[in-house]
């Protein structure tokens, strides 16, 4: 159906439970259900934008606040130091489960490259 909630807006509205660490007027960051990391972060903007190539000119700040938010939350919850990456899933090939757009953060150990 066109109208069912994504789980991410399901969050936001507090219909199921998260470990929420950063809330403001456009994000929310809370804890991968799944963790691939020892720290596993999703940040997630409030309105849907589906995927990174559905995204337009008027998205243009909210894709810059998730960045710049990325880097507030690396160093309240003490990953600035060591080091973190980012990753965006954008459909079949890049391994998008959720279609609406999210920022993987993940920390806590050394990540290898290239991602499999
Ligand atoms: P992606 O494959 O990029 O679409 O990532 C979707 C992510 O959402 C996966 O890492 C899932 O583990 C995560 N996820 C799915 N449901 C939940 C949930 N209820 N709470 C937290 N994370 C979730």
């Amino acid at each position: 159906m066109a109208d069912e909630k994504t789980i991410f807006e399901k969050i936001r509205d507090r219909e199921i439970p998260a470990d929420i660490v950063h809330e403001d007027d456009r994000c929310l960051c809370f804890r991968d259900i799944s963790p691939q990391a020892p720290t596993h972060l999703l940040l997630v903007p409030k309105t849907v934008v589906p995927r990174l190539t559905a995204a337009d000119e008027s998205d243009r700040d909210l894709l810059g606040h998730l960045l710049l938010v990325s880097a507030e939350v690396a160093r309240k919850e003490g990953f600035e130091e060591s080091g973190y990456r980012v990753v965006i899933n954008n459909g079949p090939d890049g391994g998008e489960e959720v279609p609406h757009l999210h920022l993987h953060l993940l920390a806590g150990r050394r990540l290898s490259w290239p991602p499999g």
